[in-house]
């Protein structure tokens, strides 16, 4: 997929992958994007009930929402490394510490995209940081969050527990960027 993408970048002029308007060779935003989502501040606070903290580099509105939905549904894997830039800039040292643990995607979207968003994300990430990625989380359910209104998503989260674990799953962290709306 990433060799399909490259040469597919080599070919086509550069668009912006959250407004879609022409921008710099090479560059995955244009200017005006670039600007706002410069501007998009950082959310952080406490997290559900087996997380210490919540973190996300911007809320998911504006630039930064597009950009989410290029890289899903759109499979613009360059905005992974934008994203994971966006965070080691932004992120308190503390949470750059560690390991770097990706929530995975419900494995038949994985199948079917070919790739696992947060799984690139991690991957940028750990190239940028050096921190260790570890693959220790599993995600079972089907339900879909797409679609799905504000209430249901929180009162019905993906359920993520540590593989190989036998008691009831936990609920989803808070990863990436947070919903606002
Ligand atoms: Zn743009």
């Amino acid at each position: 997929m990433k060799a399909l993408h490259t040469v597919a970048t080599g070919l086509l002029p550069s668009l912006c992958a959250a407004c879609g308007r022409s921008c710099r060779p090479g560059a995955v935003v244009c200017t005006r994007c670039g600007r706002r989502l410069a501007t998009a501040e950082p959310l952080g606070g406490g997290g559900p009930p087996g997380l210490d903290r919540c973190w996300s580099s911007a809320a998911h509105e504006g630039v930064a929402r597009d950009l989410v939905a290029a890289l899903k549904f759109r499979s613009l894997l360059p905005v992974a490394a934008l994203i994971a830039a966006r965070i080691e800039w932004l992120a308190p040292a503390s949470m750059l510490s560690g390991a770097i643990v990706p929530v995975p995607t419900a494995r038949l979207r994985s199948l079917s995209r070919g790739f696992d968003p947060a799984a690139e994300i991690a991957a940028a990430l750990a190239d940028r940081t050096g921190l260790e990625i570890r693959l220790c989380l599993a995600r079972s359910g089907a339900g879909r969050q797409v679609g799905r209104r504000r209430a249901e998503r929180i009162g019905h989260p993906p359920q993520i527990q540590a593989r190989g674990r036998r008691s009831p799953p936990a609920p989803a962290p808070c990863v990436g960027p947070a919903r606002s709306g």
